[in-house]
């Protein structure tokens, strides 16, 4: 489905795990089917597979899912899986496209019993749409006010028995409300290194893309442990490999590709490198706010936050304190640079 790319700033940022238009194609070819096609998240899967079993076995629907974590990790992947073990039907939207009660109303009156709503982004939705849902999700009645002022009449129309999905880059964003009427609440993980490397072979074979071990494994390396990235990156040397060599993916090749993307063997882009070195440099290695932080890189403090924040702390470059952001010594050290007064 076509998401917003909140990355819009960096339209080139090879790196970015946000959905960007070159992905809608690659997204839809290569997401996997069913449960045994996704790789890792074990532990999601098992506790979904037991609930689907269960609902099945009892004929009843499925308790409403919220899989929140960064983007690309597989959420959306997720929610098809579970539409397609539960034999059912799914209808997706995001947060944002909800503007009114009325769009909420004509997406949920045309579900069917056992149907999937999936909603993206759902921390983005609107306050009144988001009332409207509680008793929705909760007893599956819509209250439609028609009219306005004193002459003002509700109506009440019954829903079919449908599940909700939603799903979420900023689980903190949501209201208590909201999140306490989901039955599951699932976390994705960042990937490791191996069940990345798993995923570009997957990808190199329906792609039809010949690619040694050691280039899967430098693809691997460099993808920041998310897979819509470790799939753009395999696109990419893919091009590389056909023009400047025999088409075959090794890691030779693979390096040069990404060298010449001016992406390192950690998967760093200029931006990373950019938001350490002006943290270190004009907030002397902070603690500085995020706004602020944002602000001095003309960045959005959203893309600061879902993009690039969090890989910078899984390689422990970058840490989150009460009294804002610091760069780590070995942040400092991977620019080159001495950390001379740390908070560490
Ligand atoms: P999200 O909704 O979290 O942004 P998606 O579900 O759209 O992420 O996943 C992005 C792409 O990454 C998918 O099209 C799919 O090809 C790939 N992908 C995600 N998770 C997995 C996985 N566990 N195994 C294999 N491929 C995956």
């Amino acid at each position: 489905m076509p998401k917003t790319n909140a990355n819009a700033k960096i339209p080139g940022s090879v790196t970015s795990p946000v959905c960007q238009s070159e992905d809608t194609y690659l997204d839809a070819t290569l997401r996997p089917k069913e449960f045994k096609e996704y790789i890792g998240q074990d532990k999601i899967k098992e506790s979904l597979s037991i609930t689907i079993k269960a609902a099945k076995n009892r004929g009843d629907s499925l308790d409403h899912l919220l899989f929140y974590g960064p983007a690309g990790l597989g959420k959306t992947t997720l929610a098809h899986i579970v539409t397609r073990e539960m034999q059912t039907n799914i209808k997706a939207t995001s947060g944002p496209a909800l503007e009114r009660t009325g769009d909420l109303a004509s997406l949920l009156t045309n579900l069917e019993d056992g149907d999937i709503l999936f909603i993206d982004e759902i921390h983005r939705l609107n306050r009144t749409v988001e009332e409207a849902l509680y008793p929705a999700m909760e007893d599956f009645h819509l209250d439609i006010v028609i009219g306005k002022g004193p002459g003002a009449q509700v109506l009440q129309l019954n829903l079919p028995r449908f599940t909700l999905v939603g799903a979420t880059t900023r689980v903190g964003l949501l209201t208590n409300p909201l999140r306490s009427r989901f039955g599951g609440l699932y976390r994705l993980h960042l990937y490791s290194e191996d069940e990345i490397k798993q995923i570009v072979f997957r990808s190199a074979k329906i792609l039809g893309i010949p690619i040694k071990t050691d280039g899967a494994e430098f693809i691997a390396q460099c993808s920041r442990c998310n897979p819509r990235v470790a799939n753009r990156l395999l696109k990419r040397v893919r091009d590389f490999a056909q023009v400047k060599g025999n088409g075959i993916i090794t890691r030779e090749i693979a390096k040069k590709a990404l060298k010449m993307l001016e992406i390192d063997s950690l998967g760093l882009e200029g931006i990373d490198r950019e938001i350490l070195r002006v943290t270190i440099e004009k907030f002397n290695g902070g603690p500085v706010g995020v706004q602020t932080l944002a602000a001095a890189l003309g960045e959005e403090e959203d893309t600061l936050i879902d993009v690039y924040e969090p890989y910078l702390m899984v390689l422990g470059f970058f840490t989150r304190t009460p009294r804002g952001r610091v760069v780590t010594p070995k942040g400092y050290e991977h620019l080159g640079m001495k950390c001379v007064d740390s908070l560490f």
